[in-house]
């Protein structure tokens, strides 16, 4: 199998009849990276992973493997692993067998496959359980046994479909480790489909966030969490309070920014964006994400003042949804101390954590913080 050195997507784009689900896509991958992309249903980013699998034929573009094109290869001789979300057992085949079948196909000899098998599942940690069937696994086993199959193989590039996406939250979170350890362990260059954007932060080199078949934004986890370069990025990354603000002036990188209708003391914000041309008056929207808006302790900065409205417990710490003084807007906020209902709070947010951008994004976004906490999507970002 040729060791990838660099894998490259070059403008391609995939047709289904009148839509196009993948626009001019690029992707640089050197060996040995684990890349995500990251983006909600229907971006496109199975498309693309099966457009680098050979699952699907380009429409246009082409693919370089080691700077050489691959995209007239059939899958099989890719040389690459895929593990979907469905597992795709043999469920009358063992475990050991599971693995080793593929490399029956291949005629290697059998002392070999014995070792292989062995070795693949030594990895995931199943090696007790080479007799059983796959139906007496758990899910997070099956998981593992998937990807025994396909590592076995030592394929070139491994590509992951949401391939944590049945399991509960607690194997979801073990499975994370074990795939970031195999990476690590074996050196694998993986490319990870995910809509999940704490997997993506959590395990990934780069991440490619995905917006209507194009590539909305590239870059470190950290970059993309601190410095999202749009609406539609923020709001993935958990920027989930919109604050409707006008710009009421500008010093050196700071803008000042005022509630509207509102006097007193401005708040302090900045942008990601490249070119911002904003003029006194301009109606922007100053977004920041919850654990970074804080009631306790409360930051030296951008003092805001309102009524809590509703508080969730989140273990070591509290989240309470403020009503703003004078105001129908809500925000959600973080508090080391208990919160209660009606409670009267003052908030801060730094101002390099508060985020301008434009209003008219047309990106489908989180609604913004309402009285159901239980809507908001769970963040975990911290774990980067
Ligand atoms: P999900 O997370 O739901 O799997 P995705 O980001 O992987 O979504 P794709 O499966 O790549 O998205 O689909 C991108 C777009 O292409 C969607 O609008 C989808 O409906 C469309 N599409 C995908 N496969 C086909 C197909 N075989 N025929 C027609 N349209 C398709």
């Amino acid at each position: 199998m040729e060791k990838i050195k660099s894998l490259e997507m070059r403008g391609v784009t995939r047709r289904f009849g009148n839509a196009t689900a993948l626009h001019s896509f690029n992707l640089n991958m050197e060996g040995g990276m684990f890349v995500s992309l990251l983006g909600p249903s229907g971006c496109g980013k199975s498309t693309a992973l099966n457009c680098l699998a050979g699952l699907l034929d380009l429409s246009e573009g082409e693919i370089l493997l080691n700077g050489k094109p691959i995209q007239h290869l059939p899958a099989e001789k890719r040389g690459f692993g895929m593990v979907f979300q469905s597992y795709a057992l043999f469920p009358h085949l063992n475990v050991a067998r599971n693995v080793a079948y593929g490399m029956e196909i291949r005629g290697v000899p059998k002392s070999e496959r014995e070792k292989r098998t062995q070795k693949a599942l030594d990895l995931v940690h199943l090696n007790e359980f080479g007799k059983r069937f796959p139906a007496q696994l758990s899910g997070g086993q099956q998981q593992r046994l998937a990807i025994a199959r396909t590592i076995v193989l030592e394929p070139a590039l491994l590509l992951l479909d949401e391939p944590l996406s049945n399991l509960d939250t607690k194997l979801r979170n073990e499975m994370r480790v074990e795939i970031k350890r195999l990476h690590e362990e074996l050196n694998l260059t993986t490319l990870y489909v995910t809509h999940d954007q704490s997997e993506a932060m959590s395990m990934s080199d780069i991440v490619l966030v995905m917006r209507l078949g194009r590539v909305e934004q590239l870059g470190t986890p950290q970059d993309i969490y601190n410095n999202p370069r749009s609406l539609y990025v923020a709001d993935f990354m958990g920027y989930v309070n919109k604050i409707p603000v006008e710009i009421a002036g500008r010093e050196g990188n700071e803008w000042l920014v005022q509630l509207p209708g509102q006097t007193g003391p401005a708040l302090r914000a900045r942008t990601t964006l490249k070119e911002a041309n904003w003029k006194t008056g301009d109606p922007v929207l100053a977004c920041s994400r919850p654990d970074e808006t804080l009631v306790d302790p409360l930051p030296p900065y951008n003092h805001l003042q309102g009524t809590i409205q509703l508080v969730e417990y989140m273990g070591k710490s509290f989240e309470g949804l403020v009503k703003l003084n004078g105001s129908d807007q809500q925000v959600m906020t973080h508090s080391q101390q208990p919160l209660e209902n009606g409670q009267a709070v003052e908030f801060g947010i730094r101002p390099d954590r508060l985020l301008l951008f434009p209003q008219d994004d047309s990106a489908e976004l989180t609604p913004p913080p309402t009285d159901s906490l239980a809507a908001r999507p769970v963040l975990k970002v911290q774990e980067v």
